[in-house]
């Protein structure tokens, strides 16, 4: 069996020696006998899984004391309707900039729990270029300012971060985290979906600045509460166990490669050498300003759409998978997370290459 180049968007690649060490303990984990699904979440060995997934990750990304590292459920969506609840507190209002579809869809959820302002949105570009922080209306009385700074689906990264004083920033990094380094102390909460870069769908990684804990709103659900959560080490009830075992081991295997500025270099390589191709190109093309590129996220279209099925059926019989762009967008997408190697990079641009001579 030979693995395929898997470019979808999520759930996306994982490390290949990752999944190997998990199939090599699937039945017998640390030699007890069975799988660590199977064990009890208040067992020693598995709450160590959890402990160590944290100190990993704290590692990684040199988050200070002063944050919660939390493990959660329900995916980024989730995390929609937690944070207003959470962090909005005796406000009345939040902040968010509008740079794609989900960036969108966080503020639509936000607003069922107090007044969204849109401080600034890229809809006036077509979602093609990030608004300039000099035109972003910001409110001072703002709970907290949302962002994401990878819009997964637009292909829109933002390669800054913006500055809101006193306001709390907030940010979705499920397409982007742990793909370069950042400055958590720059932000008041962090989160992000595990299945791009972390791990298996379903699990979500909240680190939140402790002095934001203890404001939820009386109809928080506990399971929703990052105080609660916090207080519990993320184990207020059954956490998803295998699925924080395995980002555990993905954490081990970033560390093993570099940490996240190996993962730097890697991935600002892989996009450069994509977006080097397409645009030497006429018949490919990148609709992204050159400005906020996404090095995760690499929307291209045909120079005639009716080849796009020939080229997803071409691309998948030479095991280049998952290409199809979002139905919003259309077109193609080659997301580059860190799993994806250098090699299934230069064989796209190869089959890319070839089928423009032959379509071109
Ligand atoms: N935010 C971003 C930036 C995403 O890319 C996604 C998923 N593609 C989500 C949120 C939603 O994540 P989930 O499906 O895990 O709720």
């Amino acid at each position: 069996m030979s693995r395929a180049f898997n470019f979808c968007s999520g759930p996306a690649t994982m490390p290949e020696a990752v999944l190997a060490q998990a199939q090599q303990e699937l039945l017998d984990w640390q030699g007890r006998g069975v799988s660590v699904m199977e064990v009890s979440h208040r067992s020693p060995e598995f709450v160590t899984v959890v402990e160590e997934a944290e100190q990993d990750l704290r590692e990684l990304m040199a988050i200070p004391d002063d944050y919660a590292v939390l493990f959660m459920q329900g995916g980024a969506t989730a995390q929609f309707a937690t944070i207003p609840m959470n962090l909005l507190g005796s406000k009345q209002q939040m902040d968010y900039v509008d740079t794609g579809v989900w960036s969108q869809k966080a503020s639509k959820e936000a607003a069922r729990y107090g007044k969204v302002n849109i401080v600034a949105s890229a809809k006036e570009n077509n979602y093609s270029k990030i608004p300039e922080m000099a035109e972003w209306q910001l409110h001072p009385q703002a709970a907290y300012l949302h962002y994401t700074p990878n819009e997964t689906i637009n292909g829109v990264e933002f390669a800054w971060v913006p500055e809101t004083g006193e306001v709390p920033l907030v940010a979705d990094m499920s397409s982007s985290i742990l793909s370069r380094p950042i400055d958590v102390n720059r932000f008041g909460l962090i989160y992000a979906g595990a299945q791009k870069n972390i791990g298996p769908a379903g699990l979500v990684v909240v680190i939140v600045k402790k002095s934001l804990l203890g404001n939820a709103l009386p109809i928080t659900p506990s399971i929703m509460n990052y105080e609660q959560v916090a207080k519990q080490q993320s184990m207020l009830n059954t956490p998803p166990s295998f699925a924080i075992y395995l980002a555990g081991l993905v954490f081990k295997w970033l560390k093993q490669q570099g940490g996240v500025a190996a993962m730097e270099a890697l991935n600002q390589r892989k996009a450069e050498k994509l977006y080097q191709f397409i645009d030497q190109s006429s018949f490919y093309q990148n609709p992204v300003d050159v400005s906020c590129r996404s090095w995760m996220n690499i929307p291209f279209t045909l120079a005639d759409d009716k080849l796009d099925k020939q080229f997803l059926v071409e691309a998948e019989a030479n095991q280049l998978l998952n290409l199809k762009g979002h139905r919003l967008v259309g077109g193609m997408r080659a997301s580059l997370y860190n799993a994806i190697p250098e090699q299934a990079v230069d064989a796209l641009i190869e089959f890319m290459k070839d089928f423009e001579q032959r379509c071109g």
